[in-house]
């Protein structure tokens, strides 16, 4: 079970964001890495398209290493550490170590 899940606020530890938080768009499992809205954007030049009429420079987010984003638990509202617990039926869910409540 991954740790960190599409849609999850997270929060980056490392880096130039340090301590920028942002949603997960993406995960990357077998690389390691996500994809975090707003985060480690990169600048790239885009190409003139029909879309796109004014083309030249974007920013566009660049993937980050899983190790480096922390979970923003929504219900204490702080970076922490996921836990794992089963449910009475066997279902395996994420738990915030600090509150210890449901992610
Ligand atoms: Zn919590």
């Amino acid at each position: 079970m991954p740790k960190i899940k599409k849609n999850d606020i997270t929060k980056i530890m490392t880096g130039k964001d340090r301590g920028k938080s942002g949603k997960v768009l993406a995960v990357f499992p077998d690389k390691g890495r996500a994809l975090v809205q707003g985060l480690n954007l990169v600048k790239k030049h885009a190409r003139r398209t029909k879309e796109d009429q004014q083309g030249g420079i974007i920013q566009k987010e660049s993937t980050i290493a899983i190790s480096n984003l922390m979970v923003v638990c929504q219900k204490c509202n702080k970076p922490t550490r996921i836990g794992f617990s089963a449910l009475s039926d066997g279902t395996k869910v994420r738990i915030c170590k600090k509150c210890k409540e449901l992610i």
